[in-house]
């Protein structure tokens, strides 16, 4: 009997302390919420998978999380979520199969990470242990893990995505990139209003995707993010244009540039702030074609959600940026 309430009082401590821990998650600081991800991304980083890779596949899948109404928000410190067929076995009876054999035995990706004899995949450890598992199936090349991301994900656009995300992470070493800058240094003559959805003049019927901030020529522009140079060069709409994309999913688009700063290029990684080019008029006709309207920078923000990528107005984060640059002069 003594040994029952011994065993009955340890479990409700143990009970206290688990719903402690996940009340706490959701009181978690910033630091403290990157902190704990990043443990888990050490903890089951191996020799063939360092952890930016495994940190840059779960931002991704927080990421589409964010904006995606058919898949659930995860709760919980990391945001992997296994399909039910992925994980018991597509044809597994069971599709919510947690006994490691019979999963194994019908083809489930889902392991045990933390040898509870259960492969649940609302755990955590069992999570990251079944997804490093099998990310690192191919070998320790860049090329290796796009092959099983390819695999799992079927798209090349969400490869795409999730190596940008590893690459930024791998250079920054740090998961605390959401620093944010407005595309314009504040000391200069700007203006700009939200003019989402309005029709535009050349080239058709299209919608004005995207913000028109009103400068003189000449006049810097910089990243708004951290992120990697995906696209700079001619475009028949756009000019002398750059695309970034950064850690959210989010591609950057700046657009009508005079010139480009030279020593970026394609595939580089920058921060926000950083100058990529500056403000001009170009674009709406053959290469090189200037002065059709008055220089300003046309900028545009693009989400990826793992199926499309549409854009959304970026108006209501320049105003953010903008007064926290006010705010940091
Ligand atoms: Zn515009």
């Amino acid at each position: 009997m003594r040994h029952l309430v011994c065993l009955t009082s340890s479990l409700i401590a143990c009970l206290f302390l688990f719903s402690s821990i996940a009340s706490a998650n959701e009181e978690l600081t910033k630091e403290e919420r990157l902190e704990a991800r990043m443990s888990y991304y050490i903890k089951y980083e191996n020799l063939t998978l360092p952890w930016y890779y495994l940190a840059a596949v779960d931002q991704f899948e927080r990421n589409i999380q964010q904006v995606r109404t058919d898949i659930p928000e995860k709760k919980g410190v990391i945001a992997i979520q296994f399909p039910e067929g992925k994980w018991a076995g597509v044809q597994n009876p069971n599709k919510k199969d947690t006994v490691p054999e019979s999963i194994l035995l019908f083809g489930g990706i889902g392991r045990d990470g933390n040898q509870d004899g259960i492969a649940d995949p609302n755990n955590d450890d069992d999570v990251m242990y079944t997804m490093a598992g099998y990310l690192s199936q191919n070998g320790n090349t860049e090329k290796d893990f796009k092959k099983a991301l390819k695999n799992y994900y079927k798209r090349k656009e969400t490869v795409n995505q999730i190596i940008t995300i590893a690459r930024i992470y791998k250079k920054y070493q740090t998961l605390d990139l959401d620093k944010h800058a407005f595309p314009i240094p504040i000391e200069h003559n700007f203006s700009y209003r939200g003019t989402w959805g309005a029709s535009r003049g050349w080239g058709g019927h299209r919608m004005h995707e995207g913000t028109d901030l009103f400068a003189s020529y000449g006049v810097p522009v910089r990243s708004t993010s951290y992120g990697i140079v995906e696209i700079k060069g001619w475009n028949k709409f756009g000019g002398w244009r750059i695309g970034i994309r950064d850690i959210h999913n989010v591609y950057h688009y700046f657009a009508h540039l005079a010139y480009f700063t030279k020593e970026i290029k394609k595939g580089d990684i920058i921060e926000p702030g950083t100058v990529i080019g500056y403000v001009g008029s170009s674009g709406y006709g053959k290469k090189g074609t200037s002065g059709r309207f008055p220089p300003h920078l046309h900028y545009g923000t693009y989400k990826y959600n793992g199926r499309t990528e549409w854009a959304y107005d970026p108006y209501p984060s320049l105003k953010v940026w903008e007064k926290k640059d006010r705010e940091a002069r």
